[in-house]
């Protein structure tokens, strides 16, 4: 089969013929319809610090994606040839304390899919039976290749208390735009999104940003919609330290910042000010609750209320991997895809 591959140490992909994934009794077989491409993939792309210190090549890299079963293992029973479906790319042990105890997420022992073994950026992947999320009939494969990204940010919006509230969303990448559908879905009073980039501005807009803004222009705006208080929520979405102490800043006394974007590199923080004596609550995010997130993540979309579909603005085959990356890189683009069959 056809898979994009880290072949070596260095930057770059690399379009291969390379056998199919044999499954264990406890794997599935899916072949891959469409699948996403994110920050993570340039990092192994252009092979920098984090890279270097992770993966192994050879590997397939890629881990959102969509498809249908083509191959069930023998102790498989709820899931059937046929199947349309996505998977959770964390591969948990499902035996420590923190599986055991709701908190699979941060399991230490995950193994991700593309940067810890075999992705996705091919015709064919094996998955856990376990990992494997159906997608109701009238969800395109389309959407269901970018639900990880998206299960992001239902679990960044949804772990704090949206419905009524302000929210300030800071970083309006791929995950910042699903953020705030979501929020509008979820019934925030009033979303305010600030980005550097027209372009992705104009995306939150498209999902229902009541306000987009600069970051310059970011306090006087929170300051007006929130009586001078700051915002309940922030949802801090872009890794950036600049933004990461705006997200501080701008929430109110008492309020909760969700941490999802991650900075380059160590940041210094005022704790005492920037944190203690404003009471507030941080939350770090780490991938999709199991399987809360997904299950929220189905029922958004059921709702009809939630359509994350104007987030994706590009599509490419396989052989064209250096165009994908490139307009990742370029700012312009919300989610990119690889169509592969
Ligand atoms: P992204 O990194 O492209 O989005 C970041 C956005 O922030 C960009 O649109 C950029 O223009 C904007 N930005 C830059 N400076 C800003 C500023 N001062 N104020 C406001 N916005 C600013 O794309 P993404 O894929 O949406 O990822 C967002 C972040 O989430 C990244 O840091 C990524 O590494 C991280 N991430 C975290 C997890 C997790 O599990 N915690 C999972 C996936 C991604
Ligand atoms: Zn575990």
């Amino acid at each position: 089969m056809k898979a994009l591959v880290k072949e070596r140490a260095g930057p770059g992909f690399a379009l291969k013929d390379v056998p199919e994934p044999r499954i264990r009794d406890d794997e599935v077989l899916i072949r891959v319809r469409r699948a996403g491409v994110c920050g993570t993939d340039v990092h192994i792309y252009e092979w920098d610090d984090w890279a270097k210190g992770r993966v192994k090549p050879p590997i397939t890299v890629g881990h959102e994606f969509a498809g249908d079963v083509a191959e069930v293992g023998k102790l498989v029973t709820d899931v059937r040839v046929g199947d349309r479906v996505t998977a959770e790319g964390h591969i948990v042990d499902g035996r420590c304390l923190l599986c055991r105890t709701g908190n699979a997420h941060v399991c230490p022992y995950t193994k991700i899919i593309g940067v810890d073994r075999d992705g996705c950026f091919a015709e064919y992947i094996a998955m856990p039976a376990t990992n494997v999320w159906h997608l109701d009939d009238d969800i395109s494969f389309d959407v269901g290749g970018i639900h990880d990204p998206m299960g992001n940010a239902f679990h960044t919006a949804l772990t704090a208390d949206i419905p009524g509230s302000t929210v300030l969303i800071t970083g309006c990448g791929p995950i910042g735009i699903f953020a705030v559908g979501i929020c509008r879905a979820a019934g925030a009073s009033r979303i305010i999104a600030s980005d550097v980039n027209e372009r992705r501005l104009e995306l939150a807009k498209a999902m229902g940003a009541h306000d987009i803004v600069r970051p310059q222009e970011a306090e006087a705006v929170v300051r007006r919609h929130t009586a001078g208080l700051g915002v309940d929520v922030a949802l801090e979405m872009s890794g950036v330290p600049a933004a990461i102490h705006q997200a501080l800043a701008l929430v109110r006394v008492g309020g909760r910042v969700q941490m999802l974007g991650i900075p380059a590199k160590p940041m210094e923080l005022n704790l005492a000010t920037e944190v203690i004596f404003k009471g507030i609550t941080i939350y770090g995010v780490v991938g999709r609750r199991m399987y809360d997130t997904w299950h929220q993540m189905t029922r958004f979309l059921r709702s009809g209320k939630f359509d994350p579909t104007p987030v994706i603005t590009h599509r490419f085959p396989l052989a064209e991997a250096d165009a994908a990356i490139a307009a990742i890189k370029s700012g312009e683009a919300g989610k990119v895809i690889f169509e592969i069959a």
